[in-house]
């Protein structure tokens, strides 16, 4: 097989959710967006129900749709990008709860489909999506009228929790929502770390359940491992790779493995990242190429059949450190190239 195999432990999935349902005060719901984090939405989604994860949120209508077929009737599916022109027929036929975001959205939603569940998401700072206090102001009263499911906003900082946004972002909230009487959210995965305060009735986790910090207790969920075309003994001073930017300092073996920057193995990630023989690291001689790497596997002693990136010793958050970014866009970058192995759930 010449493509890189990528295994998603189904059940450290279920074991994260666990963990920060254990932590919150609430319902947890799970967040599946961007095809659950690039993990596969359907295969996600579907393991948290069976764990007992009633409540889902996507970014778009179209996600919602298609998760929609994969969950079956039952679950709620939240949408945080609202209730968008053209999404009616969707969001009522498969039964999705759009967060509104403006007054433009109350107004398409409840003219295009009176009667039909929604939330509202109120801005406490972040300056991203949701109401401003002042729009809520004007339409609170007639929006709490038709009996919003859900009142959410989200926190920009809450993978520092001593950033005083935090606490800022807690009190916004707080005066927008207090005493409605209406089932509120805050907290994403940094959120629910942060304590009950933040919990209100429903916590909604993403990274976390995928593995990556804040979240330093959850399980690692990915493994990649990618196969060796071949091996080829250089001499000193022969190089490697584009640019040839790898040059041998000694007798070296060289491991050629498929896989590249199109399957997210980012070209940032370059000179400090290592490939896994079992326990042993071997470095990334020259850059990383579209379908390929370049693998100092001299001190093996023995040409590797495979090598693994992620896994037990090398987290997503290992490899977002060395490309200078977050697990998030590691995970959400590992594109569609990978044989994928689900196991567990
Ligand atoms: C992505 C997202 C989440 C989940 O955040 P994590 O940091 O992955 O836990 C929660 N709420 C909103 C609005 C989001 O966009």
């Amino acid at each position: 097989m010449g493509t890189g195999t990528l295994t998603i432990d189904l059940g450290a999935l279920c074991a994260n959710w666990r963990g920060l349902a254990a932590m919150s005060a609430g319902e947890t719901a799970a967040v599946v967006k961007a095809d659950g984090y690039g993990l596969g939405a359907g295969k996600v989604a579907r393991a948290l129900a069976r764990e007992g994860a009633r409540t889902f949120f996507v970014a778009v209508a179209e996600e919602g749709a298609a998760l929609r077929q994969e969950l079956g009737p039952d679950p709620v599916i939240n949408v945080f990008s609202g209730h968008m022109p053209g999404d009616a027929d969707m969001i009522h036929d498969t039964g999705l709860v759009p967060m509104i975001n403006s007054i433009d959205q109350l107004i398409r939603h409840v003219e295009a489909l009176p009667g039909h569940p929604f939330g509202i998401q109120l801005d406490t700072g972040m300056n991203r999506l949701g109401m401003e206090p002042a729009e809520w102001a004007a339409v609170a009263e007639v929006a709490l009228e038709q009996n919003p499911t859900l009142l959410m906003s989200h926190l920009a900082c809450a993978d520092e929790p001593a950033h005083p946004m935090n606490a800022a972002q807690l009190a916004s909230f707080r005066e927008l929502t207090e005493g409605l009487g209406i089932p509120r959210s805050l907290a994403n995965t940094g959120g629910v770390l942060m304590g009950p305060d933040y919990h209100f009735e429903m916590t909604r986790p993403g990274i976390g359940c995928y593995g990556g910090l804040p979240f330093v207790d959850a399980r690692p969920v990915v493994q990649i491992e990618l196969p060796v075309i071949q091996c080829r003994s250089l001499e000193p001073g022969e190089t490697v790779g584009y640019a040839n930017a790898f040059t041998a300092p000694r007798e070296t073996r060289i491991a050629t493995v498929s896989a590249g920057y199109a399957d997210g193995i980012l070209r940032a990630l370059g000179p400090k990242t290592h490939l896994y023989a079992g326990d042993t690291p071997c470095p990334i001689a020259g850059r990383i190429s579209m379908d390929l790497i370049g693998v100092d596997v001299t001190d093996l002693g023995s040409d590797p059949a495979s090598l693994e990136l992620l896994g037990r010793h090398q987290s997503i958050d290992t490899l977002a450190d060395n490309a200078d970014t977050i697990g998030y866009e590691i995970l959400t970058s590992l594109g569609a190239r990978y044989s994928r192995r689900y196991l567990g759930g």
